[in-house]
């Protein structure tokens, strides 16, 4: 028998692997899917070469020392920074908020501190509260008119939530700055990985401590490496939903889901940016994605005339559906705090990740606690 199995060849998954077989236990990894590398697994279009995020945009970012330096060890990075325009009544914008969104949209010329000035005013009420939900602090951070045109409508399409009901942690994802700056992450490293997210992540387990059964599902009895056949006799960590591993006992946490719709043009560049975001409610999808703008050192994949635009649906997920996105609405938390409990009762088992913690977390965070995962529950269960 296997030291330790792991659900998910996601980058929870994969970065306990390779701890642990660096440090000479033998790891079997399950995944249902076909692939490595959970929902930032890409692959090349045979037709155009373009490199295709599977399950949408993936730009990897981090101020984190520790993950740069462990993420260094498996890839190099381009020098990609990643920009977002915004399409609102007709009229490209670029996010994030910025003061060059914030002067083409009052038509003006406003000084940084004029304009710092301005959108505290339009804060109004909320200027001054501690913001408990993402209304609140949308409309602290850039003031009414703004959260009417570039937020609201948005996050309406995203979350089918009210936004009252949302954790205020969202909209702080995106920085606002009082300058022309408009990076869309405010991180100390960015970039994409060289050669595609697939060849990093089949770095990572490059090891011959590790064996990886795909299309392999947890919960299915016909295979040997199910929850049936495992708990209770073998270390694992499980980077599944973590209500599915409880049977749903307690009732089914919210996720969101998203389904990407393909366009293919005989063009040089269709979208002329990586990312364009739509703002308005009559555009049903939220962005739109050109995936060649990621990687414009690939020089002839950028220049040839052909490019593909996915565009973006969200939607609750089902069951069957893939959780992208924790709505962690007030409801949510307290459901997920009981799991927790329940989590607590089962002491062979390590839950992580995006789904096993129920948490929105960007790859660099899902490594950064998957490392801290690693010395502080998985290495204490294995047997030395
Ligand atoms: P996952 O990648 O979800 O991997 C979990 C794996 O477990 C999956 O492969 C799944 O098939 C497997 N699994 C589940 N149940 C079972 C089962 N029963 N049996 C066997 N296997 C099972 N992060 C960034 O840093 N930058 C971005 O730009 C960015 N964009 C994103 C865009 C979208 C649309 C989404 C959804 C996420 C984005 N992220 C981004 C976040 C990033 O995807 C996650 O941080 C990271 O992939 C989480 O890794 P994980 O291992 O926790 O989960
Ligand atoms: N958001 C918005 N308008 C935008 C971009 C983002 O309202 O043009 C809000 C929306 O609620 C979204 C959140 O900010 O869910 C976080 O945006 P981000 O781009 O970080 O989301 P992700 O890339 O994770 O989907």
């Amino acid at each position: 028998m296997t030291d330790l199995v792991i659900v998910g060849a996601g980058l929870f998954g994969l970065t306990i692997a390779q701890q642990a077989a660096e440090n000479g236990y033998s790891v079997h990894i399950i995944d249902k899917r076909s692939h490595i590398g959970g929902n930032a697994y890409s692959y090349f279009d045979k037709e155009t070469g373009i490199e295709i995020h599977q399950y949408g945009a993936h730009l990897f970012h981090t101020s984190n020392e520790r993950v740069w330096e462990y993420v260094n060890r498996f890839t190099s990075f381009t020098n990609y920074v990643h920009h977002v325009y915004i399409t609102h009544n007709d009229e490209v914008f670029p996010m994030p908020i910025n003061l060059g969104t914030i002067n083409q949209f009052f038509r003006s010329a406003y000084t940084p501190d004029e304009a710092q000035a301005l959108i505290e005013k339009q804060a109004g009420e909320y200027a001054d509260v501690v913001p408990q939900n993402l209304n609140e602090q949308g409309i602290k951070l850039i003031g009414k008119p703004l959260y009417e045109a570039f937020i609201k409508n948005y996050t309406a399409k995203q979350w089918q939530t009210d936004p009252s009901q949302l954790p205020a942690s969202i909209i702080r994802r995106l920085p606002v700055r009082f300058t022309y700056n408009n990076n869309y992450f405010k991180d100390k490293y960015e970039g994409l990985p060289t050669d595609g997210y697939t060849a990093w992540f089949e770095r990572m387990i490059d090891d011959p401590n590790i064996e990886v059964s795909l299309n392999t599902d947890f919960f299915d009895d016909s295979q040997p490496f199910s929850k049936n056949h495992l708990r209770g006799n073998v270390p694992i960590v499980y980077t599944g939903p973590i209500d599915r591993y409880f049977d749903y006992a307690l009732g089914t946490l919210k996720w969101r889901t998203v389904d990407f719709k393909e366009r293919r043009f005989n063009e040089v560049n269709h979208l002329g940016c990586p990312v364009m975001n739509y703002a308005d409610t009559e555009v049903p999808y939220t962005r739109s994605i050109e995936f060649k703008n990621f990687n414009p050192e690939r020089e002839k994949v950028a220049s040839q005339s052909k490019t593909i635009i996915w565009d973006e649906y969200s939607r609750f997920a089902g069951k069957d559906d893939d959780p992208y996105y924790p709505v962690n609405t007030a409801e949510d938390k307290e459901m997920f705090a009981q799991y927790k409990d329940m989590e607590a009762k089962e002491p062979m088992t390590v839950f992580g990740g995006r789904l096993g913690g129920y948490a929105y977390y960007d790859m660099h965070q899902t490594i950064n606690s998957a490392l801290t995962a690693w010395s502080n529950e998985v290495a204490p269960l294995l047997k030395k």
